[in-house]
C-alpha cells in the first residue's frame, strides 16, 4: 500500500483522513530570527501552534500539510514537536519560497545542484533529521518568472522526477504566474498531475481557473479568511461554479493559516486582524465556510473528496 513520509515517518495514506492541505505552525524569516532573536517570543509562537493544532484537532483534522521552506523557517523538530503533543500528522517539504532573491550558495549553483539540495531532504532527511520531505515547494510572484524563480522551478521540477514527489507551487493569480509555472515544469517534463498550483483561489477570473486546469494541475482554493486577496463571498462563489463544472476532484480547501507570522510590526498586525483578515484562522473553513457551503448545496462526498480523497491522490 502506498505510503508518505511525515514527521514521525512513513503513514500509510489511508490514515491520513481529514487533511488542511496548506497550513503553516510557524511563518517567519530564519535570517531575521538568527540575528535578531529578541524579536521572536519562542514560548508564544510554541503556543500558538500547539493551540491551532488542538483546535483542528477538534475539528476532525487528522492531518496537516506544511508547505514551509527556505525563507518561511521550516523547522522540523518544531513542526515534530506539535505532532508528538497532538498525534496530528504534519507534512513537510522541501524547496525555497523565494519571490526572486537567491542567497549566493544558490546563485553559485546550477540547477542540477539545486535539485541535488532537494532529493537530500527527500530521500536522507532535513536539517540533519530523518524526517523525510514528501514534496517540493517553490513560489512565482510579483515579478513573475526571473531568472532566479525560473531556476529553483526547474530543480524542482528535477527532483519532482528524479523522486516521484510531487510539486506545490504558490502562486500569483492576479498576475497569471500559474500558466507561466506550468509551462516551466511541462518543459521539463513533469506529469502535471503532480503538480498543484497553490492560492489559485485568489482570484474569481474563472476563465483563467479552467484554463489552468486544462493544463492538467491542481488547484489550492487555499486561502480562506484573507480578504485581503479576495473576499470570502467571491472565494465561495468560485469554489461553487468550479463544483458545479465537476472540478471536486482537482481542488484543495485550505487556509495559509500560519499561527506566527512576523511579517508585520504589531500594530500593523493588529489592524489587518482587525479588517483585511478579520476571519482568518486555521478553523475558519469548519466554522463558517464548510458549514455555508453545504447550505449551497455541497454534498459531503465533495468535500470528502477535497478535503480527504485529493489529499491523498495528490500526495501519492
Ligand atoms: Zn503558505
Amino acid at each position: 500500500m502506498a505510503r508518505v513520509e511525515t514527521v514521525n515517518g512513513p503513514v500509510e495514506l489511508e490514515q491520513l483522513g481529514r487533511t488542511l492541505i496548506h497550513e503553516h505552525f510557524r511563518a517567519t524569516d530564519e535570517a531575521m530570527r538568527f540575528q535578531f532573536p529578541h524579536m521572536y517570543d519562542e514560548q508564544a509562537e510554541w503556543e500558538a501552534a500547539l493551540a491551532d493544532a488542538n483546535a483542528v484537532k477538534g475539528h476532525g483534522v487528522q492531518t496537516i500539510v506544511e508547505p514551509s521552506a527556505m525563507f518561511l523557517h521550516r523547522d522540523a523538530a518544531f513542526s515534530k514537536r506539535v505532532a508528538d503533543e497532538t498525534g496530528l500528522n504534519v507534512i513537510l517539504a522541501t524547496g525555497v519560497y523565494t519571490y526572486d532573491h537567491l542567497p549566493q550558495p544558490l546563485l553559485n549553483r546550477s540547477e542540477d545542484q539545486v535539485t541535488e539540495i532537494f532529493v537530500h531532504d527527500i530521500e536522507t532527511g532535513i536539517q540533519g533529521t530523518d524526517i523525510k520531505a514528501a514534496f517540493i515547494k517553490c513560489a512565482a510572484d510579483e515579478p513573475g518568472m526571473t531568472p532566479n524563480v525560473e531556476k529553483i522551478h526547474r530543480a524542482a521540477a528535477r527532483a519532482s522526477l528524479q523522486t516521484g514527489r510531487p510539486i506545490m507551487a504558490h502562486s500569483r493569480p492576479a498576475s497569471g504566474t500559474g500558466l507561466d509555472q506550468m509551462r516551466v515544469f511541462t518543459e521539463e517534463g513533469v506529469d502535471p498531475a503532480k503538480v498543484q498550483v497553490a492560492h489559485t483561489g485568489d482570484t474569481d477570473d474563472l476563465d483563467y481557473i479552467e484554463r489552468l486546469l486544462d493544463t492538467g494541475c491542481w488547484i489550492g482554493m487555499d486561502r480562506y479568511g484573507l480578504d485581503i486577496y479576495l473576499p470570502t463571498e467571491q472565494r465561495q462563489a468560485t469554489v461553487l461554479a468550479l463544483l458545479e463544472n465537476g472540478h471536486a476532484d482537482r481542488m484543495f480547501l485550505s487556509q495559509d493559516w500560519c499561527s506566527t507570522l512576523d511579517y508585520f510590526p504589531p500594530e500593523i498586525a493588529e489592524q489587518l486582524a482587525a479588517t483585511a483578515a478579520a476571519n482568518w484562522s486555521m478553523t475558519f473553513l469548519f466554522e463558517q465556510v464548510i458549514p455555508e457551503l453545504k447550505e449551497r448545496g455541497v454534498t459531503d462526498e465533495q468535500l470528502d473528496q477535497m478535503m480527504v480523497e485529493n489529499p491523498k491522490r495528490w500526495l501519492a
